[in-house]
């Protein structure tokens, strides 16, 4: 293949994201292959190159990177409205039951582009149930048709009612079908190199949700093939109830207990944790996502973001399934964050937690937690996947003073330009390849049908 450069110039503020926080005024960068080669003010960088992006007037910051979701729930939003989790659930899985493949397929598809308007260009996915023959190969093959970075997760679940699980039995999978699913698709689409647009984590659904013995034997096929743990723990006292009452743990200690530590392992969630198991995750490398508007959307509680963070624990943003959130919208997200944080911190002094912080969660956090050390900052090595956002519109307005802060304080809003390995996901305010209305269209209808 031909070699293709890429430049951006004239960046109002371009923020690296790197260690030291180094922000560029009049700033772009040079990219060849979709592998950045210099950042830095533009009349440090090249004349020209294959493409060519003037981005005067505009903020541009590392791709965001959204590390938990259900993309399947984005057919299945404002439902259940008032129930916290177990209740939301009980309503929501014989719905979710009778989805299709082209039900997975469509919301894939809705969900990265409802990300990808909102400035992600990576985006996690865990899927745990496949009910009516439908199949990781559905989300692939949808997934292939937008082009961000994907870590799609083989979820699962295995305990049923009839077992004292939460999930009725006609979504829950046999356990010795999951593992070789599981072993399937990592083989078939797994891609651990450099760059890699796709990735495969291994997923069980939940404490509540699989028996102990998938937990265990989960981990040892993931670990087996080198790829990454996630699952949901901590995220509310219901489960803490049901983690002491069965197993006499909590579920932190339960999950350490199952062999669920260690850097290639994040947890969603995470409310439900004493200092002591912070300090244990800090220390075993255990990751974390922090899910800000489905926890006060179904009433869990309010993860210590400020503890993980102070204790080291690799700390990243998502924006969990779209039935509790919900909406996709990750740049929303991370203003959430950042106000969620100010909250739990009242009555204290600060400094709060700024703008920057929410940013650097929502890259550098993020990133950290996929285990990715070549996205999440525009530095030479790193992949040239960046956002941009035009500083000319009604929101941004008085806020001109410090316009990074201004992506984060004011209201959120589409974006308008994302690359991903030096392509473009969003060009001018517009999905690129994506005819929306007509995906729209299908993914109402498939929409109505499964409601009913
Ligand atoms: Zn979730």
């Amino acid at each position: 293949m031909a070699v293709t450069s890429l430049l951006i110039k004239h960046a109002t503020v371009l923020a690296t994201m790197d260690d030291a926080g180094t922000e560029i005024e009049d700033g772009g960068l040079y990219a060849v292959d979709g592998w950045i080669e210099q950042v830095g003010s533009t009349s440090d960088l090249p004349d020209d190159a294959d493409e060519v992006l003037d981005l005067g007037g505009h903020a541009v910051i590392p791709g965001l990177i959204n590390t938990h979701h259900h993309f399947y729930q984005t057919l299945t939003r404002a439902v259940a409205q008032d129930a916290g989790l177990f209740d939301w659930l009980g309503v929501l899985y014989p719905i979710w039951a009778r989805m299709t493949p082209d039900d997975v397929a469509v919301s894939t598809q809705v969900a990265l582009a409802e990300l990808a308007l909102s400035g992600c260009t990576t985006s996690s996915d865990h899927l745990y149930l496949y009910p009516n023959g439908s199949s990781f190969d559905d989300q692939v093959r949808a997934a292939q048709t937008i082009p961000l970075r994907v870590h799609l997760a083989r979820g699962s679940m295995s305990l049923g009612e009839s077992k004292g699980g939460l999930p009725p039995d006609s979504v829950v999978e046999d356990e010795d079908r999951i593992l070789t699913d599981t072993a399937r698709v990592i083989e078939e689409y797994h891609d651990p190199s450099p760059g890699a647009m796709l990735r495969v984590n291994v997923a069980p659904c939940s404490p509540f949700s699989v028996t102990p013995d998938l937990m265990r034997e989960a981990a040892d096929l993931a670990r087996t093939h080198g790829v990454q743990l996630h699952t949901h723990v901590a995220e509310t006292l219901d489960e803490e109830g049901f983690c002491i009452g069965l197993f006499a743990m909590r579920p932190v200690e339960l999950m350490e207990d199952l062999g669920w530590a260690g850097d290639d392992v994040w947890y969603a969630h995470g409310i439900f944790v004493d200092e002591s198991e912070i300090g244990r995750m800090a220390s075993s490398g255990t990751g974390v996502t922090h899910c800000p508007t489905s926890n006060m959307r179904l009433a869990s509680g309010i993860a210590p973001l400020r503890g993980y963070l102070a204790a080291g624990v690799r700390t990243g943003l998502g924006v969990d399934g779209s039935a509790s959130n919900d909406g996709s919208h990750l740049l929303g997200e991370a203003r959430q964050a950042m106000l969620l944080a100010r909250l739990a911190a009242a009555g204290e002094d600060g400094p709060f937690f700024s703008a920057r912080e929410a940013l650097r969660l929502a890259t550098r956090g993020s990133a950290s937690v996929l285990g990715r050390d070549d996205v999440g900052s525009l530095e030479v090595g790193k992949a040239a996947d960046f956002t941009a956002i035009s500083l000319d519109r009604i929101g941004y307005a008085g806020a001109l003073n410090d316009p990074l802060a201004a992506v984060l304080f004011a209201a959120p809003v589409t974006v308008d330009y994302t690359y991903g390995h030096g392509r473009a996901g969003v060009s001018d305010g517009e999905l690129v390849g994506i005819v929306l209305p007509r995906l729209l269209e299908e993914h109402n209808a498939a929409s109505r049908r499964l409601l009913g």
